[in-house]
């Protein structure tokens, strides 16, 4: 099967371009990737992935003509190049603090709202647009609970191209907006949710009116799939392995995917060790959690839920795209998936804060469903964790202003302030 971890270096078929081709991952037919657009099977409609003749090696990316981010992994990558800003080389966090209060032997937080526009999105658009501009489209398009309308805006406006988003009306946190109006992008506010926007988006798709970059699009994860390659590279620096275990949200599963996408390519090419690869551990939220019952009930198949509901709007998905590509992730990793409460979530954005990590809602969920885990168990007290933090505090600033301190008013008069601040708070 081709979704096991330990599968052998695929030959190249005859559609593959330069040793690069897309698999369907349900029953194996190949496509030419940069001749027609495609997002799904010609055959059976299932998930396509971008495979490689020859799986990357860490001598490849030491050697790579950039230093960091991205574009150092292109030979895991179908370009050299894209259109960049650039993205990634994001930090590997230490929170001592929070770490002895979860109880693992080591905590570090890989915080990609220090990407270029604020998310991990970044990684992904930087491909999909190199991409959108092989296949000589001129209209990108994506439905987005925010942070892929943000960097799909900044990355097509950066590529010259016009861009269209569909967001669910009033469910949209306001820094993201912002960004998507800023960069130039027509926003088109659907009275529905993150999943009935999807679903007019890829008819446009499939109508031929824009190309689509949600992560229904192979190529986003490509580039997605750099932040595994990051983590266990900053990882090993600092303390000569890898981690036991990386802990992230989840909302389409994209993220999730990438990630096992990454370590089955070391596993191919000889740079990891099976034994050593980190187990994949979800967390959603619980207003909004089909991946967590599907793992949970050991089904095959996530069922759509219809009505979901969260503070951490990213992850407010019910119909996770990606879910055939990431539950064999996160089952042959020996992971879990975990569901937190959003009062879960935001005790984590505060104790991230409080060691200056600032973080949106959903990126919280990734500490708080350890934190449970741990509570619960299931995570071991020698366990060495990453927890990904997908985006910044700034994109969902009411958020942040709720979750924090409340400003005193003060008179304008510095005895005053002195006596106000020796008094009750
Ligand atoms: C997109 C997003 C997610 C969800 O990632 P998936 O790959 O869809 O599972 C989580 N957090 C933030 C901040 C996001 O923008
Ligand atoms: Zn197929």
């Amino acid at each position: 099967m081709s979704m096991e971890l330990s599968t052998a270096a695929p030959d190249a078929p005859a559609v593959a371009d330069d040793g690069v081709w897309l698999a369907c991952v349900a029953c194996g037919e190949t496509f030419a990737p940069f001749e027609t657009v495609r997002y799904t099977c010609d055959d059976c409609d299932g998930l396509l992935e971008a495979r490689y003749a020859e799986p990357p090696t860490w001598a490849e990316f030491e050697a790579s003509e950039v230093d960091r981010g991205v574009w150092r992994y292109a030979a895991a990558l179908p370009f050299e190049m894209g259109v960049s800003l650039p993205e990634g080389d994001t930090p590997l966090h230490e929170v001592p603090r929070l770490e002895s209060e979860i109880g693992v032997s080591r905590l570090r937080i890989k915080h990609e709202g220090m990407n270029p526009t604020g998310s991990f999105k970044d990684r992904g658009m930087t491909v999909g647009v190199r991409v959108a501009k092989e296949l000589g489209v001129d209209r990108l398009a994506c439905a987005s609970t925010g942070n892929t309308s943000a960097a799909l805006a900044a990355y097509g406006g950066r590529g010259g191209m016009e861009t269209l988003v569909l967001l669910p009306a009033g469910k949209v946190a306001a820094g993201k907006v912002a960004q998507a109006a800023l960069h130039g992008a027509r926003i088109l506010e659907v009275d529905g949710n993150f999943d009935a926007c999807l679903d007019i988006v890829q008819d446009l798709a499939e109508r031929g009116e824009a190309y689509l970059l949600n992560s229904l699009n192979p190529f986003r994860l490509e580039g997605q799939k750099t932040i595994g390659f990051e983590i266990l590279e900053q990882f090993r620096d600092e303390e000569g392995r890898f981690p036991d275990r990386i802990v992230l949200p989840v909302g389409n599963a994209g993220n999730t995917a990438a990630l096992y996408k990454c370590f089955r390519e070391l596993v191919q090419s000889g740079a990891l060790d099976e034994a050593d690869v980190p187990k994949l551990t979800g967390v959603q939220a619980e207003g909004a959690a089909p991946m967590v019952e599907a793992i949970e009930n050991d089904a095959d198949e996530v069922r759509r839920w219809d009505e979901v509901e969260t503070r951490a709007t990213a992850i407010r998905i019910g119909n996770p795209v990606n879910a055939p590509k990431a539950l064999p992730g996160i089952r042959n990793t020996g992971g879990t998936a975990v569901a937190v409460s959003d009062e879960e979530i935001t005790g984590a954005q505060r104790a991230l804060a409080a060691e200056g990590v600032g973080v949106e809602p959903a990126s919280a969920a990734s500490v708080a469903g350890l934190r449970k885990l741990r509570d619960e168990g299931v995570v071991d007290d020698d366990e060495a964790v990453v927890c990904l933090t997908t985006g910044h505090l700034l994109k969902d600033p009411d958020a942040a202003a709720a979750a924090g301190n409340d400003p005193e008013s003060v008179p304008n008069d510095t005895d005053a302030v002195l006596a106000h601040l020796a008094g009750e708070r």
